[in-house]
């Protein structure tokens, strides 16, 4: 199981995390802005900028669910809900949730799905 000082830390490392996705969610705003229509960029080179504000949306979104995942393990540290596998009710592994704080679910069950 996991100790308070460790709890504490995962609560920081989320925390951390999450503040770091958001100052990178406003800095990406400008980059999925729409590829202009501009005739001066060639063909060619628009398509190239519509396949860079796809990988950005997808970034963006994979970020935006990441995020979401950061929140909820931040909830379920509030309610002292968290830390347990979602699968088979086994304590997660320290290291693991140290590596990926909003993860819910131990490495074998992780494994198995
Ligand atoms: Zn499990």
């Amino acid at each position: 199981m996991l100790e308070t000082e460790q709890l504490i830390e995962l609560e920081i490392l989320a925390r951390e995390e999450l503040e770091r996705l958001e100052r990178k969610a406003s800095a990406a705003g400008d980059s999925t802005a729409a590829v202009s229509p501009d005739k001066s960029i060639g063909r060619l080179s628009r398509l190239d900028a519509m396949q860079m504000q796809e990988v950005a949306k997808e970034a963006e979104r994979q970020r935006g669910m990441r995020m979401h995942e950061l929140r909820e393990a931040l909830r379920r540290m509030d309610l002292g809900e968290y830390g347990l596998c979602s699968a088979c009710g086994e304590w997660i592994d320290y290291a693991r949730l140290e590596a990926r704080p909003e993860l819910r679910q131990c490495s074998r069950c992780a494994l198995r799905s």
